[in-house]
């Protein structure tokens, strides 16, 4: 068999691998990059779990759930009614393949125009840097790379009585794809894509029951911003059970029975499908061939050091099968990263400074530390925190639930974390972000001129909390 040589070969193309790719591409380096997914349609698609079934066809689905909530829930406050407003969810679905589509024909067009050389197929390494990729004829080529970039991103976590079907126990891709509203959903975890998904399909009509083993809701998110999300939610309907651990899920008929113990005891809910979403685990699986020195920790993922070198020559490894939270734009970095150090530049992503979202109504998001985190490190703070409720375009919008707080080190008041909770706040965070990476103190951004009015409002009346100088609120 020959073999072809590359400076870059990585293996997968989700966010990750994508931009790394491009990346090392664009820096001069011969790029090869190999993908084993197939869309819908069966024919090849690049861009991970994040194009294919993830980040956006979710983020499609919660904007036309969100659309039809507001026009049931909303617009009345406005003074819009409709008659009698009905939901097409084969149009839905059908305009969020159409955007999966797109994208992932993007990036294939991407590679083109960066001449990354795409293969499409399963890639494996092997000793000396070599990948063989057995492609969907059934053929196998040989690919040599001076280096290595191993992106092979996760799978969903599938619990032993409860096997997915993708018809009646589903994961992301069976809930994406859901071709009527279920009567009754019911959801293991109250992680984020229990809460997005679980919002997409009560919004429509489902009456959603979620079971969390764990007794709190939203743990690693700020106290204060899961109860104010958890109130909201149950206004919403959303029924979430904490502290239930589930031991059964039979199918029975059209029914699947859900077997959890809580404090009250045994208890069986009865639904009509059953997302699973209890975490992701690396999809490293038949990735490493014998020999090749790669270590796997005991979760199965790629072991690697702060630079995601993996400490085998040329090789490295990024995205959500390396440590770290499984997020695309951690992915994006990392990839960045990599390639510009194969090219011998400076590559850094600072995961002190990685927002999170989570797109539910009211949204969620944060950056830096909790109070909780900053209090069990001894670190000494002070937060500063401003509702919605007193803002003035928020309360215009009719969207007037949740919060902005700043925290900042109480003596050199450089901020520590921000957390948000409410409308738009994905993008309210950043200004966090932005403020952290260029070690801003709550004071800095105390005195940037904010449009009014905007909710970037709150961020600055938070800012101005902080040292006790709110204007639109008693301090
Ligand atoms: P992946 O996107 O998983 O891509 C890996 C690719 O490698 C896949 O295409 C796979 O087929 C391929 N591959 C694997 N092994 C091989 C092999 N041996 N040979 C060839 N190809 C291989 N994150 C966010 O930041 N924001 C969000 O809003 C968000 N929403 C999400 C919603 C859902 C429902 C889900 C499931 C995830 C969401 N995520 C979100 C997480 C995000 O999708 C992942 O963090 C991201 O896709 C990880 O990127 P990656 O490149 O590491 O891996
Ligand atoms: P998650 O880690 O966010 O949440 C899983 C939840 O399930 C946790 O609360 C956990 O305590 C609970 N759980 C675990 N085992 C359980 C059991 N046996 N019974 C009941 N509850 C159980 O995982 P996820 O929601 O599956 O999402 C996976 C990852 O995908 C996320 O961590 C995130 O990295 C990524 N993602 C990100 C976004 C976003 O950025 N907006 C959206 C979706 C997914």
């Amino acid at each position: 068999m020959a073999t072809e040589n590359f400076d870059v070969i990585v293996i997968g193309a989700g966010p990750a691998g994508y931009h790394a790719a491009i990346r090392a591409a664009q820096l001069g380096l011969k790029t090869a990059c190999i993908d084993a997914a197939l869309g819908k349609d069966g024919k090849p698609a690049l861009g991970g779990t994040c194009l294919r079934v993830g980040c956006i066809p979710s983020k499609a689905l919660l904007d036309s759930s969100r659309q039809f909530w507001n026009l049931t829930h909303l617009f009345g406050e406005h003074g819009i009614s409709a008659k009698d407003p009905q939901i097409d969810v084969g149009a839905m679905i059908g305009r969020k393949d159409k955007i999966v589509k797109q994208f992932t024909g993007g990036i294939a067009m991407l590679f083109k125009a960066n001449k990354v050389t795409a293969y499409y197929g399963f890639g494996q390494l092997q000793p000396g840097n070599v990948v063989t990729v057995k492609q969907h004829d059934g053929s196998t080529v040989e690919l040599k790379g001076t280096n290595v970039v191993i992106a092979a991103g996760s799978d969903s976590i599938e619990l032993p009585f409860a096997k997915f079907d993708q018809k009646m126990i589903i994961d992301n891709v069976g809930a994406l794809d859901l071709t009527e509203v279920p009567k009754r959903l019911g959801v293991i975890g109250a992680g984020v894509i229990g809460l997005e998904l679980g919002s997409v399909w009560k919004r429509l009509g489902a009456e959603v029951t979620i079971l969390e083993a764990l007794p709190d809701f939203l743990a690693a998110a700020d106290a204060e911003v899961a109860k104010t999300a958890a109130r909201e939610f149950k206004k919403q309907g959303l029924d979430i059970r904490l502290g239930a651990k589930v031991s059964k899920a039979d199918i029975k008929k059209n029914e699947v029975h859900v077997t959890y113990t809580d404090a009250k005891g045994e208890q069986t809910i009865v639904v009509d499908k059953l997302l699973v979403s209890v975490g992701r685990r690396a999809a490293t699986k038949g990735l490493l061939a014998e020999g090749t020195g790669v270590k796997l920790d005991a979760r199965g993922m790629v072991e690697v050091d702060e630079h995601c070198h993996t400490g085998v020559d040329g090789v490295w490894a990024i995205g959500d099968c390396v440590r770290g939270p499984m997020l695309a734009h951690k992915g994006f970095e990392e990839g960045i990263a990599v390639a510009e150090l194969i090219a011998g530049l400076p590559g850094h992503v600072n995961m002190d400074t990685i927002p999170w979202v989570i797109y539910t109504e009211p949204e969620i998001a944060w950056v830096g530390k909790t109070e909780e985190q900053l209090k069990a490190d001894g670190t000494p703070y002070k937060a500063g925190s401003f509702p919605f409720a007193a803002l003035g375009r928020a309360v215009a919008m009719a969207e007037p639930a949740g919060f902005v707080k700043v925290i900042a080190h109480a003596e050199t008041d450089r901020i520590l974390g921000m957390h948000l909770v409410g409308v738009n706040v994905s993008e309210l965070v950043h200004e966090g972000v932005l403020a952290m990476e260029f070690s801003g103190s709550a004071d800095d951004l105390a005195r940037i001129c904010h449009a009014h009015p905007t909710l970037s409002e709150a961020v600055h009346d938070a800012a101005m909390a902080v040292s006790k100088r709110a204007i639109h609120k008693a301090n």
